[in-house]
């Protein structure tokens, strides 16, 4: 898969990129229209070019690279200039470098292709006319601009447009599946082995529970429960613990639910007169919080091993609906769900109890081969001892 080299052009007023957020629906196909001009060429044009005569677009693919200019990424997604009103505020946009040497047009082409496909792939978008446009069907289906690319260059090329369509949707299938690592960089997966020790999360939790309406055992329990049972679904335990600390308040429950309902991540809880479902005791209420947790975070079933105890798992939609933390709120998620409504921002503070358990001093591991002299040692001694006495 290529990389995507980042180079954006500088947020500024009335030189530089707009800044705006934008919530993407689909993608639009472009062709410079400039032959031999690499991408960074071409971003370095725009990033000098002025508003109201500002251009750019998120992308541009070239025979050595892809250049990001705007961010295209589900959450730092922002507004690009690249098809006129009302196109501009609905899509991503990527150019296709041209040029005369057939080679060259050629590894562009692929290149082009394949950051199409990661854009697609990243949002959970098919290769269908709802999802990828070209800037020649947007001049003549939404107005705003009347551009024909890249259809001419295309055809140069001896593509068409539904060459290109077919071959998205070919590139997509082979975008590496597993840890989405590169294309998602900077947000944090839900799913995947604990990445903090639970003494470190005890550490952090003890620090902050002075108002918990739990006893300090209770909460060391319930912190120790996440680190047992998160990996029977394949949950970072941090992940759902700092889910859990956002939601009740460090154990506080200052909101709708009370602490008898071992209700530890809001299940359900929406408001005066709802305040959501109850559960027998902690080891129920943390399964409920990772169920309810796994159903937005994958697309499988429950584990065969356990017993559906999230009373809510069957309504979440879609699944995944938020395989990243910070796409649980609502406002911040590229399908349009989330487990917070309207949740802004929701995922970033869940992020900050994460990062905060990531700096606490993790304790220094047992160092078993000396507590295994030392018992010897002791043993020697008492033995000795017990002859000497005889
Ligand atoms: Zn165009």
């Amino acid at each position: 898969m290529v990389a995507i080299r980042e180079a954006l052009i500088p947020v500024g007023n009335p030189v530089g990129r707009g800044g705006e957020k934008l919530q993407p629906q689909g993608l639009v196909l472009h062709a410079t229209a400039d032959y031999e001009a690499t991408a960074q060429a071409i971003r370095d044009y725009w990033a000098r070019l002025r508003s109201p005569n500002r251009a750019n677009a998120h992308l541009i693919a070239d025979w050595s690279e892809v250049v990001e200019c705007v961010p295209w990424e589900p959450v730092k997604c922002e507004k690009a200039w690249h098809a006129g009103e009302p196109a501009n505020s609905r899509f991503i946009g990527i150019e296709l470098c041209q040029s005369r040497d057939k080679t060259k047009a050629l590894a562009a082409y692929a290149n082009w292709v394949q950051a199409a496909a990661m854009v697609l792939h990243t949002y959970g978008w098919p290769a269908d006319a709802a999802h990828l446009w070209t800037h020649r069907r947007v001049s003549q289906e939404l107005g705003g601009t009347h551009h024909t690319d890249p259809d001419g260059y295309l055809q140069e090329l001896g593509k068409t447009v539904a060459d290109a369509i077919h071959d998205i949707g070919e590139a997509i299938k082979t975008v590496a599946q597993p840890q989405q690592t590169q294309p998602t960089g900077g947000l944090t997966p839900i799913l995947g082995e604990p990445q903090i020790t639970v003494d470190q999360a005890l550490a952090y939790v003890r620090a902050h529970t002075s108002s918990a309406k739990y006893p300090a055992p209770v909460v060391d329990a319930i912190v120790r429960l996440y680190w047992a049972l998160a990996p029977v679904y394949g949950i970072r335990p941090e992940v759902a613990l700092a889910q859990s600390l956002h939601e009740t308040g460090f154990y506080g429950f200052g909101g709708l639910v009370k602490p008898e309902q071992w209700n530890l991540c809001g299940l359900g809880a929406t408001g005066p007169g709802n305040p959501g479902a109850s559960f027998a005791g902690p080891a129920e209420g943390v399964h409920a919080h990772l169920q309810h947790l796994y159903a937005y975070a994958c697309d499988r079933p429950l584990p065969a091993m356990v017993q559906q105890v999230d009373p809510r798992f069957a309504l979440v939609k879609p699944r995944p609906t938020a395989e990243y933390v910070e796409w649980l709120g609502h406002a911040d998620n590229p399908r349009g769900a989330g487990w917070a409504w309207p949740g802004q921002g929701y995922g970033a503070a869940i992020v900050g109890h994460v990062k905060a358990m990531a700096t606490m001093p993790a304790p220094a591991p047992v160092d078993v081969a000396a507590v295994r002299e030392e018992v010897r040692q002791e043993l020697i001694a008492r033995v000795q001892q017990a002859l000497e006495s005889a």
